[in-house]
Protein backbone atom coordinates (compact mmCIF):
# COMPACT_ATOMS: atom_id res chain seq x y z
CA UNK A 1 0.00 0.00 0.00
CA UNK A 2 1.36 3.58 -0.92
CA UNK A 3 2.46 5.40 2.10
CA UNK A 4 1.50 9.15 2.66
CA UNK A 5 5.24 10.45 2.69
CA UNK A 6 6.41 8.25 0.04
CA UNK A 7 9.70 9.09 -1.71
CA UNK A 8 9.88 12.47 0.76
CA UNK A 9 12.19 13.81 3.07
CA UNK A 10 11.44 14.55 6.71
CA UNK A 11 13.88 16.64 9.26
CA UNK A 12 12.82 16.40 12.85
CA UNK A 13 14.43 18.27 15.26
CA UNK A 14 14.06 16.91 18.93
CA UNK A 15 13.90 13.59 17.67
CA UNK A 16 15.49 11.52 20.02
CA UNK A 17 12.73 12.00 22.21
CA UNK A 18 8.86 12.12 22.67
CA UNK A 19 7.34 14.00 20.38
CA UNK A 20 9.94 14.65 17.43
CA UNK A 21 10.32 10.48 17.99
CA UNK A 22 6.81 9.94 17.30
CA UNK A 23 7.22 12.23 14.68
CA UNK A 24 9.83 10.63 13.11
CA UNK A 25 8.97 7.07 13.78
CA UNK A 26 4.94 7.73 12.00
CA UNK A 27 6.60 9.44 9.01
CA UNK A 28 9.10 6.76 8.28
CA UNK A 29 5.64 4.10 8.38
CA UNK A 30 4.60 6.44 5.88
CA UNK A 31 7.27 6.27 3.29
CA UNK A 32 10.13 9.34 4.60
CA UNK A 33 13.70 9.40 5.04
CA UNK A 34 14.63 11.06 8.35
CA UNK A 35 17.12 13.23 9.30
CA UNK A 36 17.25 13.43 13.38
CA UNK A 37 18.52 16.53 14.77
CA UNK A 38 19.22 17.15 18.25
CA UNK A 39 21.44 17.19 20.77
CA UNK A 40 21.42 13.84 22.36
CA UNK A 41 23.24 11.72 20.13
CA UNK A 42 22.31 8.25 21.98
CA UNK A 43 19.04 8.50 22.22
CA UNK A 44 18.83 10.28 18.06
CA UNK A 45 21.47 7.06 17.40
CA UNK A 46 18.00 4.77 18.42
CA UNK A 47 15.53 6.63 16.48
CA UNK A 48 17.97 6.51 13.05
CA UNK A 49 18.15 2.69 14.11
CA UNK A 50 14.24 2.30 13.90
CA UNK A 51 13.33 4.27 11.45
CA UNK A 52 16.06 2.05 9.50
CA UNK A 53 14.41 -1.06 11.00
CA UNK A 54 11.45 -0.05 9.01
CA UNK A 55 13.01 0.30 6.22
CA UNK A 56 13.58 3.85 5.67
CA UNK A 57 17.10 6.19 5.31
CA UNK A 58 18.07 7.90 8.20
CA UNK A 59 21.40 9.57 9.70
CA UNK A 60 21.76 12.11 13.02
CA UNK A 61 23.17 15.64 12.79
CA UNK A 62 23.98 16.63 15.93
CA UNK A 63 22.42 20.06 16.31
CA UNK A 64 21.97 22.91 18.99
CA UNK A 65 18.94 24.65 17.59
CA UNK A 66 19.70 27.76 19.34
CA UNK A 67 22.53 28.03 17.51
CA UNK A 68 22.16 29.72 13.86
CA UNK A 69 25.44 28.10 12.57
CA UNK A 70 23.85 24.06 13.74
CA UNK A 71 20.67 24.79 11.83
CA UNK A 72 22.63 26.21 8.49
CA UNK A 73 24.89 23.23 8.85
CA UNK A 74 21.83 21.07 9.36
CA UNK A 75 20.30 21.52 6.42
CA UNK A 76 23.18 22.11 4.24
CA UNK A 77 23.80 18.22 5.52
CA UNK A 78 20.37 17.55 4.56
CA UNK A 79 20.21 19.34 1.12
CA UNK A 80 24.06 17.79 0.41
CA UNK A 81 22.51 14.18 0.98
CA UNK A 82 19.29 14.71 -0.53
CA UNK A 83 19.39 17.90 -2.72
CA UNK A 84 15.80 18.49 -0.77
CA UNK A 85 13.68 18.63 2.10
CA UNK A 86 9.80 18.38 1.71
CA UNK A 87 9.21 18.49 5.21
CA UNK A 88 10.34 19.71 8.59
CA UNK A 89 8.89 18.58 12.22
CA UNK A 90 10.71 21.48 14.91
CA UNK A 91 9.97 19.96 17.95
CA UNK A 92 13.03 20.71 19.89
CA UNK A 93 12.34 22.26 23.08
CA UNK A 94 12.53 23.23 26.88
CA UNK A 95 9.92 23.35 29.57
CA UNK A 96 12.08 25.68 31.55
CA UNK A 97 15.19 26.74 31.50
CA UNK A 98 17.27 24.16 33.45
CA UNK A 99 15.22 21.49 31.65
CA UNK A 100 16.95 18.41 30.43
CA UNK A 101 15.01 15.69 28.61
CA UNK A 102 14.86 12.27 30.38
CA UNK A 103 17.23 13.53 33.47
CA UNK A 104 15.68 15.89 34.92
CA UNK A 105 12.20 16.67 33.65
CA UNK A 106 9.67 18.80 36.06
CA UNK A 107 6.85 20.31 34.19
CA UNK A 108 6.55 24.18 33.40
CA UNK A 109 4.69 24.47 36.32
CA UNK A 110 6.32 23.13 39.36
CA UNK A 111 5.40 23.24 43.26
CA UNK A 112 7.52 26.03 43.75
CA UNK A 113 6.38 27.70 41.07
CA UNK A 114 6.35 31.70 42.56
CA UNK A 115 9.95 31.80 42.31
CA UNK A 116 9.63 31.30 38.76
CA UNK A 117 7.29 34.00 38.37
CA UNK A 118 8.72 36.43 36.41
CA UNK A 119 9.03 39.05 39.49
CA UNK A 120 11.98 36.25 40.98
CA UNK A 121 12.74 34.35 37.80
CA UNK A 122 16.67 35.29 37.05
CA UNK A 123 17.20 36.86 33.72
CA UNK A 124 19.33 34.11 32.15
CA UNK A 125 16.32 31.61 32.53
CA UNK A 126 14.23 33.29 30.37
CA UNK A 127 16.70 33.96 27.95
CA UNK A 128 17.14 30.09 27.79
CA UNK A 129 13.94 29.61 26.98
CA UNK A 130 13.54 32.39 24.17
CA UNK A 131 16.35 31.26 22.43
CA UNK A 132 15.57 27.68 22.09
CA UNK A 133 12.08 27.35 21.97
CA UNK A 134 10.95 30.53 20.00
CA UNK A 135 14.39 31.75 18.38
CA UNK A 136 15.54 27.99 17.28
CA UNK A 137 12.63 27.33 15.49
CA UNK A 138 12.84 30.93 13.83
CA UNK A 139 16.50 29.49 12.84
CA UNK A 140 15.16 25.93 11.57
CA UNK A 141 12.17 27.33 10.11
CA UNK A 142 14.28 29.97 7.82
CA UNK A 143 18.11 27.66 6.85
CA UNK A 144 15.01 25.38 5.55
CA UNK A 145 12.42 27.69 4.16
CA UNK A 146 15.23 29.51 2.35
CA UNK A 147 16.33 26.23 0.48
CA UNK A 148 12.59 25.26 -0.36
CA UNK A 149 12.10 28.21 -1.90
CA UNK A 150 15.63 28.31 -3.93
CA UNK A 151 15.42 24.59 -4.85
CA UNK A 152 11.08 25.09 -5.59
CA UNK A 153 10.26 22.32 -4.62
CA UNK A 154 7.49 23.19 -2.42
CA UNK A 155 7.31 21.91 1.30
CA UNK A 156 5.80 21.79 4.74
CA UNK A 157 6.91 22.90 7.79
CA UNK A 158 5.20 21.85 11.15
CA UNK A 159 6.14 23.74 14.47
CA UNK A 160 5.06 22.31 17.51
CA UNK A 161 4.28 24.71 19.93
CA UNK A 162 1.83 24.39 23.01
CA UNK A 163 -1.33 24.65 24.35
CA UNK A 164 0.25 27.00 26.31
CA UNK A 165 0.27 29.73 23.08
CA UNK A 166 -3.22 30.77 23.97
CA UNK A 167 -3.34 29.71 27.88
CA UNK A 168 -1.43 31.88 30.65
CA UNK A 169 0.44 29.78 33.03
CA UNK A 170 1.89 31.96 36.41
CA UNK A 171 5.36 30.88 36.83
CA UNK A 172 5.95 29.74 33.27
CA UNK A 173 6.06 32.88 31.19
CA UNK A 174 8.84 32.60 29.52
CA UNK A 175 7.35 28.95 27.92
CA UNK A 176 3.63 30.67 27.29
CA UNK A 177 5.63 33.59 25.72
CA UNK A 178 7.71 31.04 23.70
CA UNK A 179 5.02 29.46 22.64
CA UNK A 180 2.72 31.81 21.49
CA UNK A 181 5.75 33.66 19.52
CA UNK A 182 5.90 30.42 18.10
CA UNK A 183 2.33 30.48 16.82
CA UNK A 184 3.01 33.96 15.49
CA UNK A 185 5.78 33.03 13.59
CA UNK A 186 3.84 30.04 12.29
CA UNK A 187 1.22 32.81 10.93
CA UNK A 188 3.47 35.06 9.72
CA UNK A 189 6.04 32.82 7.79
CA UNK A 190 2.97 31.14 6.47
CA UNK A 191 1.64 34.54 4.54
CA UNK A 192 5.48 35.34 3.42
CA UNK A 193 5.95 32.21 1.67
CA UNK A 194 2.46 30.83 0.25
CA UNK A 195 3.05 32.46 -2.83
CA UNK A 196 6.43 30.22 -3.05
CA UNK A 197 4.53 26.70 -2.38
CA UNK A 198 5.84 26.16 1.01
CA UNK A 199 3.23 25.52 3.75
CA UNK A 200 4.04 26.57 7.34
CA UNK A 201 1.57 25.53 10.20
CA UNK A 202 1.71 24.42 13.89
CA UNK A 203 0.18 22.07 16.43
CA UNK A 204 -0.63 23.48 20.07
CA UNK A 205 -0.63 19.81 21.83
CA UNK A 206 -2.37 19.14 25.13
CA UNK A 207 -0.48 17.16 27.80
CA UNK A 208 1.87 14.20 26.60
CA UNK A 209 2.97 11.25 27.94
CA UNK A 210 6.74 12.19 26.89
CA UNK A 211 9.76 13.22 29.34
CA UNK A 212 8.90 16.24 29.31
CA UNK A 213 5.86 15.80 31.58
CA UNK A 214 7.09 12.34 33.40
CA UNK A 215 7.67 14.49 36.39
CA UNK A 216 4.38 15.81 37.12
CA UNK A 217 2.39 12.45 35.81
CA UNK A 218 4.71 10.54 38.27
CA UNK A 219 3.45 12.52 41.13
CA UNK A 220 0.00 11.00 41.89
CA UNK A 221 -2.20 14.08 43.32
CA UNK A 222 -0.80 16.23 40.67
CA UNK A 223 -1.08 13.72 38.07
CA UNK A 224 -4.53 13.13 39.14
CA UNK A 225 -5.50 17.39 38.98
CA UNK A 226 -4.35 17.19 35.02
CA UNK A 227 -6.15 14.61 34.49
CA UNK A 228 -9.39 15.59 36.02
CA UNK A 229 -9.08 19.14 34.03
CA UNK A 230 -8.65 16.85 30.44
CA UNK A 231 -12.34 16.77 29.42
CA UNK A 232 -11.30 13.16 27.09
CA UNK A 233 -10.20 11.57 30.83
CA UNK A 234 -6.50 10.82 29.11
CA UNK A 235 -2.90 12.21 28.79
CA UNK A 236 -2.14 12.72 25.17
CA UNK A 237 0.34 10.47 23.41
CA UNK A 238 3.18 11.21 21.05
CA UNK A 239 1.26 9.37 18.21
CA UNK A 240 -1.84 11.44 18.63
CA UNK A 241 0.70 14.38 18.02
CA UNK A 242 2.76 12.35 15.11
CA UNK A 243 -0.80 11.89 13.12
CA UNK A 244 -1.23 15.18 13.55
CA UNK A 245 1.83 16.08 11.99
CA UNK A 246 1.47 13.75 9.44
CA UNK A 247 -1.56 15.37 8.46
CA UNK A 248 -0.24 18.52 8.43
CA UNK A 249 2.90 17.18 6.62
CA UNK A 250 1.02 15.24 3.94
CA UNK A 251 -0.69 16.35 0.91
CA UNK A 252 -3.86 15.80 2.68
CA UNK A 253 -3.42 18.87 4.16
CA UNK A 254 -2.51 20.88 0.96
CA UNK A 255 -5.05 24.17 1.15
CA UNK A 256 -3.92 24.35 5.28
CA UNK A 257 -1.26 27.09 5.80
CA UNK A 258 -0.63 29.59 8.90
CA UNK A 259 -3.31 27.65 11.16
CA UNK A 260 -2.48 25.96 14.05
CA UNK A 261 -4.37 22.85 15.34
CA UNK A 262 -4.73 21.89 19.21
CA UNK A 263 -4.60 17.60 19.90
CA UNK A 264 -5.28 18.46 23.68
CA UNK A 265 -8.18 16.41 24.42
CA UNK A 266 -10.27 19.33 24.80
CA UNK A 267 -7.82 20.71 27.68
CA UNK A 268 -7.71 24.13 26.14
CA UNK A 269 -11.11 24.00 24.61
CA UNK A 270 -11.97 27.27 27.16
P1 LIG B 1 11.18 15.68 25.16
O1 LIG B 1 10.82 14.24 25.14
O2 LIG B 1 12.00 16.21 26.24
O3 LIG B 1 11.85 16.02 23.74
C1 LIG B 1 12.47 17.25 23.49
C2 LIG B 1 13.69 16.99 22.64
O4 LIG B 1 14.24 18.26 22.24
C3 LIG B 1 14.80 16.25 23.40
O5 LIG B 1 15.32 15.19 22.62
C4 LIG B 1 15.84 17.33 23.61
O6 LIG B 1 17.19 16.88 23.62
C5 LIG B 1 15.63 18.20 22.39
N1 LIG B 1 16.22 19.52 22.57
C6 LIG B 1 16.11 20.34 23.64
N2 LIG B 1 16.81 21.46 23.44
C7 LIG B 1 17.38 21.33 22.21
C8 LIG B 1 18.23 22.17 21.44
N3 LIG B 1 18.65 23.37 21.88
N4 LIG B 1 18.64 21.72 20.24
C9 LIG B 1 18.24 20.51 19.77
N5 LIG B 1 17.44 19.67 20.46
C10 LIG B 1 17.02 20.08 21.67
O7 LIG B 1 9.85 16.55 25.18
P2 LIG B 1 8.53 16.53 24.27
O8 LIG B 1 7.40 16.54 25.18
O9 LIG B 1 8.62 15.51 23.21
O10 LIG B 1 8.62 17.98 23.62
C11 LIG B 1 8.69 18.19 22.22
C12 LIG B 1 8.05 19.55 21.92
O11 LIG B 1 6.66 19.49 22.25
C13 LIG B 1 8.63 20.70 22.74
O12 LIG B 1 8.76 21.83 21.90
C14 LIG B 1 7.58 20.93 23.79
O13 LIG B 1 7.58 22.26 24.27
C15 LIG B 1 6.32 20.62 23.02
N6 LIG B 1 5.16 20.29 23.85
C16 LIG B 1 5.19 19.20 24.68
C17 LIG B 1 4.04 18.94 25.45
C18 LIG B 1 3.96 17.75 26.38
O14 LIG B 1 2.97 17.65 27.12
N7 LIG B 1 4.92 16.85 26.39
C19 LIG B 1 2.93 19.78 25.37
C20 LIG B 1 2.96 20.86 24.52
C21 LIG B 1 4.08 21.11 23.75
P3 LIG B 1 17.99 16.60 25.03
O15 LIG B 1 17.42 15.31 25.49
O16 LIG B 1 19.42 16.50 24.64
O17 LIG B 1 17.67 17.74 25.92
Amino acid sequence: MAGRLDGKVAVVTGGASGIGKACALRFAHEGADIVVADLDEERAHETVAEVKAAGRGSFFVRTDTSKHEDCEELAARVYSAYGRANALVAAAGISHALYVSGKEAAGPVSPEREASFIINKPIEYWEKVLAVNLTGVMYTNRAFARRMVEHAQGGSIVNIASGAAKIPIPGAADYCVSKAGVWMLTKTLALELAPRGVRVNAIGPGFIETPMTATARADEARGQQILSGIPMGRFGRPEDIANTALFLASDEASYFTGEILFPDGGLFTG
